[in-house]
């Protein structure tokens, strides 16, 4: 059986949301790896941890990456970034400065804003979307890990519908 770098990646993602989680914020993480493999650096969410609102997985694993962005970019490296759950239009944004040129999540996100695939059917930026590969929901049993992630949240203290229900 060869190794399945996709999926091994994918599961450090998952794991990083999961540690989200037990910081009692969105269960959702990424990691960055190069071309041959390594990894660049990992990410999670940090919205109520840091109480920053910019702080999600995606923008996190960028941020932690630090001068390899900037490296790759001049070395025309090709980054992939493994997200547990479909980017957002603000991570969506940053993948797009960052210049990384293939993302793989693990679960569509059809709520809310939306993500990814709302932004890239907008019609804007094609010249830069085109530039990037995606590949969603690769494995059924990592889904179905990152959508039981996401059904604990729902009862976390800090979720959104919690916050605004403990105030009445
Ligand atoms: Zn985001």
């Amino acid at each position: 059986m060869s190794f399945d770098k996709d999926r091994y990646f994918s599961e450090i993602a998952l794991k990083e949301a999961e540690k989200a989680l037990n910081e009692n914020t969105y269960p959702i993480g990424a990691v960055i790896v190069d071309e041959d493999g390594n990894l660049i650096a990992k990410g999670r969410n940090q919205v109520h941890p840091h109480q920053d609102a910019t702080a999600h997985a995606e923008i996190n694993a960028i941020r932690n990456s630090g001068q390899a962005i900037l490296t790759a970019k001049v070395n025309r490296q090709k980054f992939t970034i493994y997200t547990s759950l479909e980017p957002c239009p603000m991570c969506t944004g940053g993948i797009l400065f960052a210049n990384i040129k293939r993302v793989v999540w693990l679960l569509n996100d059809d709520t809310g804003f939306g993500g990814y695939r709302k932004i890239r059917a907008a019609n804007v930026l094609n010249e830069r979307f085109d530039e990037v590969d995606i590949m969603e929901e690769p494995y059924g049993d990592l889904k179905i890990r990152q959508q039981e992630l996401m059904s604990k949240w729902t009862g976390n203290p800090n979720n959104i519908v919690n916050l605004r229900n403990a105030l009445t």
